[in-house]
């Protein structure tokens, strides 16, 4: 689960994290009130106007503005809040900005130039260790880093049993070139990331970029933060963070319902049970000329009810040209299986897209005679590749 930007800071922040100050607003009038209580606060009159969207490259895109009054505030804000926010990291369409971050500005005009680094903690899985990544080269894409000066990326691997220790926070703040008063508040900086990380149970943090101002104090001027899903039930006040607006809504029904969905752009919906066999499936449906619409396990036990609820989500894709069902009647018997998507089709009624299904395992033959004779539009298979055919036949 990913947080918003002004989240992943107030969590930060709640682990003695420094970050860029800010309040979020729903609207050009509340980002005004925001940013005179800031001011207050901080002292600032310049403010930035940061879109709130689950998507990174938001400077780049226009999500990003810097205020030098009120009137800036409001007419900026306003602009982007309600704006379809394209970044390298939207689709073409974008992403609907529904609230901003009214931030305190944080790179003192007519100072020298701040220094700006990247740093993220995350798991390497490679040998299950969580890792520190951090480059002098702030503020822009790491990928781009990595390509380019790759000998401009360091790593510190944190042994679990002990956490980061003293020595590894000077290694890091040494590396990025610090000295004297940033030197000492880069490594409280990086210790506290690392124990927020650890405590929040997330997946990934990335800070980028992170700042030092003229006068020697590192903080956190923005925030990516992924949590770990599986740990999501000893952290209910993260839980309660979710943005359903952030996520794609037959996804979000998918996933009440119980089953695993992933919408793609094709035009062949699938619907199968167990990972592995879906992954094999949407390979299939390639090799038929066609493009899966979707992932989707149904889980292990595909009964009725549950291919019924898979049907409907599948039907609400407008891309979907044919279905194929791909299950293997391991636990589940194949004869329930197709009762339940003949059940199913008929329930749901007006299906306007073929129908092929595959169907193996225990009582296939009982499974493929109750289809065949169900007066359906359906097209029944037994062997992979027969239903591979049937896809493509469908299609052309
Ligand atoms: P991202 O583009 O989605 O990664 O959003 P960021 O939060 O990283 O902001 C993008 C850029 O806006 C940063 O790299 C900074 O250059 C700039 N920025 C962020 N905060 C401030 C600020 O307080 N003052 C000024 N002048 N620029 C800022
Ligand atoms: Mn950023």
């Amino acid at each position: 689960m990913n947080l918003h930007e002004y989240q992943g800071k107030e969590l930060l922040s709640s682990f003695g994290v420094r970050i860029q100050r800010g309040i979020v607003a729903q609207n050009a009038d509340e980002a005004v009130e925001a940013a005179k209580k800031l001011t207050e606060e901080t002292g600032t009159g310049w403010h930035v106007i940061k879109a709130q969207v689950h998507a990174g490259g938001r400077g780049k895109g226009g999500g990003v503005k810097l205020a030098k009054n009120l009137d800036d505030v409001k007419t900026l804000s306003g602009q982007i809040i309600g704006m379809d926010l394209v970044t390298p990291q939207t689709s073409a369409e974008g992403k609907r900005v529904h609230q901003v971050l009214v931030a305190e500005d944080v790179y003192y005009p007519g100072d020298s130039e701040p220094e700006e680094y990247y740093m993220s903690v995350l798991l390497n899985r490679a040998n299950g260790r969580n890792m520190i990544m951090y480059s002098t080269e702030g503020g822009m894409d790491i990928e781009t880093v990595a390509e380019e000066t790759p000998h401009l990326i360091f790593t510190e691997e944190i042994d679990p049993s002990t956490g980061i220790l003293p020595f590894q926070a000077r290694k890091v703040a040494f590396n990025l070139g610090l000295s004297g008063a940033a030197f000492k508040d880069m490594t409280r900086f990086v210790t506290s990331l690392y124990k927020a990380y650890v405590e929040s149970d997330s997946s990934l943090f990335e800070i980028n970029p992170v700042l030092k101002t003229s006068d020697d104090k590192i903080l956190a001027v923005d925030a990516k933060v992924t949590l770990d899903d599986n740990a999501l039930f000893r952290h209910k006040d993260l839980a309660e963070l979710r943005d359903l607006r952030e996520e794609n809504p037959i996804e979000v029904e998918a996933g009440a319902l119980g089953l695993n969905y992933v919408d793609l752009d094709g035009n062949v919906g699938c619907m199968v049970n167990g990972a592995g066999l879906a992954m094999a499936t949407m390979d299939l449906i390639k090799q038929a000329g066609g493009e899966p619409a979707n992932f989707l396990d149904v889980g292990g036990t595909a009964d009725a009810a549950r291919v019924e609820a898979a049907f409907k989500i599948i039907l609400k894709d407008p891309n979907v040209k044919a279905i194929l069902i791909n299950i293997f009647g391991g636990i589940v018997r194949c004869d329930r299986v197709a009762q339940g998507v003949i059940d199913a089709y008929k329930n749901i009624g007006n299906i306007s897209v073929p129908i092929i299904v595959r169907l193996q395992g225990t009582n296939a033959d009982i499974a493929k005679e109750l289809i065949d004779n169900s007066g359906l539009d359906v097209l029944s298979a037994t062997q992979f590749k027969e239903a591979a055919d049937k896809v493509q036949a469908v299609l052309s």
